[in-house]
């Protein structure tokens, strides 16, 4: 089995579901950057404070800040791990190769008419990073979590003015580690379209 595997893909095309459940089912520890600042942002710390206002406007957080981070919970992982929103830029990508070895980059492909229905849709859950879709993948009781029981909220970047500007700055600037892991071998693009099993099915071949 693969154990360093990176998720790329556009915002909205199942990188934390899908990370999630390998998580879950195989095992690995994922690490999401925009869980991490999230909480930072929550917590009011350092990192957070400077975070805030490029998060909020869908921009990145600046390469120094995020490659600090990762590298700090890099060393306190063992075993499996999926990287869910790093990297987001090729100075991310090069800092990361210099800590570990990834062994398979999944890329996520969705269109995005339905990255934007999936984004505006979602609902989140702030203690467990657990998400829902208000169609396709609601929680049984309205505005509670299924698995923790907190109250789900709408991530301001998920409101549909701040989508546009995240889908252009994926293009932008992530787009092109698809070809940054082509080039090396390590790249399995998948349709992240289906159902989320049927996805998870793909996934779970691909990193056998
Ligand atoms: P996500 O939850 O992965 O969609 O991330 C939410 C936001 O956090 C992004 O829109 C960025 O502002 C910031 N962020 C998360 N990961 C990174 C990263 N690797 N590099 C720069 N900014 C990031």
């Amino acid at each position: 089995m693969k154990t360093k595997i990176v998720l790329l893909g556009p915002p909205g095309s199942g990188k934390g579901t899908q990370g999630e459940k390998l998580g879950s089912e195989l095992g690995y520890t994922r690490l999401s950057t925009g869980d991490m600042l999230r909480e930072a942002v929550r917590n009011g710390t350092p990192l957070g404070i400077k975070a805030k206002e490029f998060m909020d406007s869908g921009g990145l957080v600046p390469n120094d800040l995020i490659i600090g981070l990762m590298k700090e919970k890099i060393s306190e992982v063992e075993g499996g791990v999926i990287f869910d929103g790093f990297p987001r830029t090729v100075e991310q990508a090069d800092a990361l190769e210099k800590e570990i070895e990834v062994d398979l980059a999944i890329n996520l492909d969705v269109e995005d008419e339905e990255l934007v229905a999936r984004l505006t849709n979602r609902r989140s859950c702030p203690k467990c990073n657990a998400v829902y879709h208000l169609a396709s993948n609601p929680p049984r009781k309205e505005g509670v979590c299924d698995k923790c029981g907190s109250a789900l909220y709408q991530r301001d970047d998920d409101k549909a003015a701040t989508v546009q500007n995240r889908l252009k700055v994926y293009r932008d600037n992530t787009f092109p580690l698809i070809a940054y892991y082509k080039n090396k071998g390590k790249l399995v693009t998948i349709m992240g379209v289906g159902s989320i099993d049927e996805i998870f099915a793909k996934v779970k071949k691909a990193v056998q």
